[in-house]
């Protein structure tokens, strides 16, 4: 991208900031470690300024009809498909992922943004009668200026995920991604801008994450904080939040347990979940991660797995065909290095990758098999966060289930099995915010996205986003 330095800044209250008299960061192509561009870095007199603007803005934007909100969401999701292929080829630059997946993130965030264009028509009100025949009514209003945060692994799809539940129940919105992404974001900020939304209304900025987010969560400006990421940071977000007890949704890790049974249809499994597994370079909060194998089929499930995971071609996103790019920062290669050492160094068997870089420069590491893993492992216990599956077998039903509740996580589950009484036992007893049968599709515009346990509380996506972004009053009246 020729003019990508120039068009990296920060947005607020409408205008575009960049270098001058600000740190800056560089943003760096994890398929080759060189740097794209330098990222100019929020000041707190920055911070201040977008404050003031959010609460202006969310004074107007709450007041405006939602029909008006709805038909310029509408119209920055226009902009995002037809800038797909564009946003497409920033995300790879950036993050790594090949480009059909970063294309098609794009226009999932499309389908997003039209679907809460739509759901914020829906925000009803309830009237209760009273005896006398006065009335008490209960309204839902928008909760006031949103602070959000998000992580790097998708990045045009997490801008999105938070700005449009937001200004769809009509709030506004201060949001700080990844500053290692921000190239995505920054055109994500353009199609919202070109769509003639308020510059006061959806504001971005960059900074060193932890300055940031103690400024705006301190101020009493901000009303709710969303944020997507680690579970340590979030913790830690959200003892801030507890200061001025405002609103949060946590969207944190995972440790997707998936449970394969005997019965299951073996070849469609593996296809699916291979596929899924190396998708984004593992960097996925929901990904599988752990498979538990019945008995019966472990060993037809584990050559499978390891033949499918060589064939896998891994480099440059930008490239053809390629399934798997780098990891995202050079951090990521080198945890999964530890993990998988730590692993192999207590007894797991190596099945596939383990070790070579898969490609000469950039942040790459190849896709990775381990079975028989201990489950006092590292990698058994803490998120991987990167091309690696652990496989170990299980006897019966019980085991599995409780295998699969044994972490602190509760994000996502996957279970294969074509017994219909198992899969509702499956789908009552795991403890996940989402649970697939027979499948790997837990994201979709409509339905609630979220976890429970360490994994995280609220739910992003479907009503319950708008909803999340909503304050109750009661009205009575004699
Ligand atoms: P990290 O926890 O350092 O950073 C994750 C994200 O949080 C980054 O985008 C960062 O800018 C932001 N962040 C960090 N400290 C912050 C602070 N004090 N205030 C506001 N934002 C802050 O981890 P990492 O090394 O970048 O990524 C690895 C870990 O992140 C993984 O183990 C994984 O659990 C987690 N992660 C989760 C998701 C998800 O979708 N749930 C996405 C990306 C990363």
């Amino acid at each position: 991208m020729s003019n990508y330095q120039a068009r990296l800044g920060l947005y607020i209250a409408g205008e575009w900031l960049g270098p001058e008299g600000r740190a800056t960061q560089d943003v760096l192509d994890p398929a080759t470690g060189q740097v794209n561009a330098a990222l100019p870095l929020a000041t707190a007199a920055d911070l201040d300024t977008a404050l003031d603007a959010a609460d202006r803005g969310f004074k107007a934007w709450r007041v405006t009809a939602p029909e008006a909100r709805a038909a310029l969401l509408m119209k920055a999701a226009v902009l995002l498909r037809e800038r797909a292929g564009d946003l497409g080829r920033i995300a790879t630059l950036e993050q790594g992922k090949p480009f059909d997946e970063a294309k098609g993130e794009a226009l999932y965030a499309a389908a997003l943004l039209d679907f809460h264009a739509a759901e914020g028509l829906r925000v009803y009100g309830r009237v209760l009668q009273r005896p006398s025949g006065t009335r008490s009514l209960v309204l839902h209003q928008p909760i006031g200026p949103v602070a959000a945060f998000c992580a790097w692994n998708f990045p045009i799809m997490n801008v999105v995920r938070k700005i449009a539940p937001a200004l769809a129940a009509g709030c506004s919105i201060i949001i700080k991604p990844s500053e290692e992404t921000a190239g995505s974001a920054c055109e994500v900020m353009r199609c919202f801008q070109d769509a003639g939304i308020p510059g006061d209304v959806a504001q971005c900025v960059f900074g060193v994450p932890d300055q940031v987010s103690r400024h705006l969560l301190a101020s009493p400006v901000t009303r709710k904080l969303s944020f997507t990421g680690s579970v340590p940071v979030g913790k830690h977000l959200a003892k801030l939040a507890a200061e001025t007890l405002m609103a949060t949704t946590m969207e944190l890790g995972g440790h997707g347990p998936v449970m394969v049974f005997d019965d299951c249809d073996l070849d469609r499994t593996l296809d699916t979940l291979v596929a899924t597994k190396f998708r984004n370079a593992g960097q996925v909060c929901i990904a599988p991660t752990r498979f538990h194998v019945q008995r019966g089929v472990y060993d037809a499930f584990a050559a499978g797995f390891a033949e499918r995971t060589r064939a896998l071609k891994v480099g440059s996103g930008l490239e053809k065909g390629v399934q798997m790019g780098p990891m995202a920062n050079a951090r990521r290669p080198d945890a999964i290095a530890a993990m998988v050492e730590d692993a192999r160094s207590i007894g797991a068997r190596v099945l596939a990758g383990g070790g070579e870089r898969a490609s000469g420069g950039g942040f790459f590491y190849e896709p990775t098999v381990l079975a028989d893993v201990p489950l006092t492992a590292r990698a058994m216990n803490d998120e991987p966060f990167g091309p690696l599956a652990l496989l170990n077998p299980f006897d019966t039903v019980d085991e599995a289930i409780a295998e699969a509740n044994r972490l602190p996580y509760g994000l996502a589950a996957y279970c294969f099995t074509e017994n219909g009484r198992r899969q509702n036992r499956l789908g009552d007893e795991i403890e996940a915010g989402m649970v697939a049968i027979n499948n790997v599709r837990l994201s979709w515009v409509d339905s609630p996205f979220g976890g429970v346990k360490d994994s995280g509380y609220g739910s992003e996506d479907g009503p319950e986003g708008v909803k999340a972004h909503l304050v109750t009053k009661t009205v009575h009246m004699t």
